[in-house]
């Protein structure tokens, strides 16, 4: 029978999983271990290495071990997490052709779903050498708050590794789901997920009928145990200056032990109150003498310098409430994900703020995988009773004339949807539109992040506002974005898939949406708006022609010059409303014209 499995690629460690016999199981590699570390490297004999022994061998070959891929997939170049990679890891991280992030090993230039491709196809070899046959398909699991060009890429590396990616789901549903499968229960769940490079936070209802509806998912995709070694390691290296006044910093060997050593000495302090990191011969003075770091670190040293860290999550877990309007009361259960949580002072932090205990019994590490086996042994067996609702953790929408954005699904919509909105030209005889597809939630399209473009053409002529466009959005199960347009009258329509790689900079997007200027679309105005506009501009016309003589009236006296000033204000917002079609903003700012007029009125009544 075919087999589907279900990897948890992660950013420091990677599971597999399976379900056998309706029971889901970790498959052990051939270490024994339960999760392999999502690391590649390449020898100096031009062998690849993947998981512990690249780990294994990553001291003495820092430049040609990739660690936490996971954090520049589907990322841009010019983004600032990818610079920031660039100047703090071992590896060389380099400029692909299309804005995209490309990594050096050896002589070889790769892709970063290239390398990801490797770790899974790493997570395919110990299924398959457990199973005895061979697997072609799985489910992937990502952080809820990847955006569609990470999870674009996540479905890229697969099939590089040879899998079907048959489905992603994101991983605090598939932490659920192998929390609540089978147990019949219908409860509220928050699963807090803190990983090696990534923070989730995730509330979900789980229905006795093996429904999982995701409410709300928020995180920060670069908060994680990488933050917590690195404040480790500052504090060794400060120590390390104030001591013998070297940087460990400028030496990539010393840097890439270091590293090592704070990250376990972090582990080790979950179990321990005070750990000693023990580093011989670090670096040399420069006077051909060796120098060794010693250092004792105790958990409150560890949970001081993390402090910040720890209370950003939690922040995080506080919006994320308030902006689902739940309570933290009626959160039932809390979840822990991600080898971080195993940190004490994460687990109490966590268990003050929903004032409970989170579920004991659960294995952070291993809890990701299995969810995604059960998805997996779901879609292939239909007897399987589970409905995953998950939701977009982004909004989306398009580029609307002006350089405003305009939603079309909310950030929090259930999964997979569709929503259409109707728009219109917004020139005469307008022949074709470009639609570019945006992924933010800025009202400003130029902060967002641009996922892709196309033109819709042959518009029938006709005066601007009379060709109506229909633009449709939808997400299917993977999260993935597609988007049609459709010209009302003539039926001509045109379609996307949205596509990761097209890898532009900033100010190419800045230069598109002045170029698309041409082929804006606009909000078709509804009645509504229609009402708004004739009477904002009714009162527009109004106070501009009482405005010369009002100016007149009140130039001596400071007071006159404050109150034409604010006058000027509400004039502007009113025509930026407009310009906009925001009913809602126009409907205030009508009745600051009213003020306005009324005040003018008065002020040409008492003179005159
Ligand atoms: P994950 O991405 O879920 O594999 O989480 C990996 C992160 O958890 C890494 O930053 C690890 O250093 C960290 N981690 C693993 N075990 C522990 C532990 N016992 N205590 C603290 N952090 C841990």
């Amino acid at each position: 029978m075919e087999k589907v499995i279900g990897i948890d690629l992660g950013t420091t460690n990677s599971c597999v999983a399976i379900v056998e016999n309706g029971t889901p199981t970790v498959i052990p590699n051939r270490g024994g271990y339960k999760t392999t570390p999502s690391m590649v490297a390449v020898t100096e004999a031009g062998k690849r290495l993947v998981g512990h022994i690249a780990k294994r061998q990553a001291i003495t070959n820092a430049e040609n071990t990739v660690y936490s891929a996971k954090r520049l997939i589907g990322r841009k170049w010019s983004s600032p997490q990818v610079a920031n990679a660039v100047a703090t890891c071992a590896f060389r991280i380099v400029e692909g052709p299309h804005n995209d992030v490309r990594i050096q090993l050896r002589d070889r230039i790769y892709s970063v779903p290239e390398v990801s491709a490797m770790i899974l196809q790493e997570m395919k070899v110990i299924a398959e050498d457990y199973l005895g046959q061979e697997v072609s398909k799985a489910v992937v699991t990502v952080p809820a708050y990847f955006n569609d060009g990470q999870r674009q890429a996540t479905k890229d590396a697969g099939q590089i590794a040879g899998l079907d990616v048959i489905r992603i789901i994101n991983e605090p549903t598939a932490a659920a789901l192998a929390y609540g499968f089978g147990k019949k229960i219908d409860r509220m769940v928050a699963v807090y997920d803190l990983g090696g490079g990534t923070f989730d936070i995730s509330l979900l209802e789980i229905g006795a009928h093996g429904v999982f509806k995701v409410i709300s998912t928020a995180g920060d995709t670069f908060l994680g145990g990488e933050d917590f070694d690195a404040r480790l390691i500052d504090w060794l290296v400060e120590g390390f200056k104030n001591e013998h006044g070297l940087d460990l910093k400028q030496d990539r060997m010393a840097l890439q032990r270091l590293k090592d050593s704070a990250e376990k000495a972090k582990c080790e302090l979950s179990a321990v109150k005070e750990t000693e990191v023990n580093l011989p011969f670090i670096i040399s003075s420069g006077r051909s003498e060796a120098l060794h770091l010693q250092r004792l670190i105790k958990r409150e040293d560890l949970e001081k310098l993390t402090k910040d860290l720890v209370d950003r999550t939690i922040a995080i877990c506080q919006s994320t409430l308030h902006e689902a309007g739940i309570e933290k009361e009626e959160v039932e259960d809390v979840i822990l994900v991600g080898g971080m949580t195993r940190m004490p002072r994460v687990q109490e932090q966590v268990a003050e703020f929903f004032a409970r205990e989170p579920c004991k019994g659960v294995h952070p590490d291993e809890v990701v995988a299995l969810g995604a086996s059960i998805q997996g042994s779901a879609l292939l067996d239909e007897s399987t009773e589970v409905v995953l609702l998950d939701v977009t953790p982004h909004t989306l929408g398009i580029m609307i004339v002006g350089g405003y954005f305009e939603e079309l699904i909310p950030q929090n919509t259930t999964v997979p949807t569709a929503r259409s909105k109707i728009f219109t030209t917004v020139r005469d005889n307008q022949s074709a539109v470009k639609i570019l597809v945006m992924q933010g939630e800025s009202n400003r399209a130029e902060e967002n992040e641009l996922l892709g473009e196309f033109i819709l053409t042959g518009l029938r002529k006709a005066p601007r506002g009379q060709v109506e466009i229909e633009v449709t959005f939808e997400i299917n199960a993977d999260g993935i974005v597609s988007v049609h347009a459709k010209d009302l009258e003539t039926g001509a329509q045109q379609s996307i898939t949205v596509t990761a790689t097209s890898g532009l900079t900033p100010d190419e997007i800045k230069e598109m949406i002045a170029e698309s200027k041409e082929y804006s679309v606009e909000r078709r105005s509804s009645e509504e708006f229609e009402g708004a506009r004739q009477e904002a501009e009714k009162l527009l016309g109004d106070i501009g022609k009482l405005f010369p003589k009002v100016e007149e009236i009140v130039a001596g006296s400071d007071f006159g010059k404050e109150a034409i000033e604010k006058a000027r204000g509400v004039l502007d917002r009113a025509r930026g409303a407009l310009e906009r079609k925001d009913v809602d903003a126009l409907k205030e700012q009508i009745e600051a014209l009213q003020r306005t007029q009324r005040m003018f009125k008065g002020v040409i009544s008492k003179t005159g």
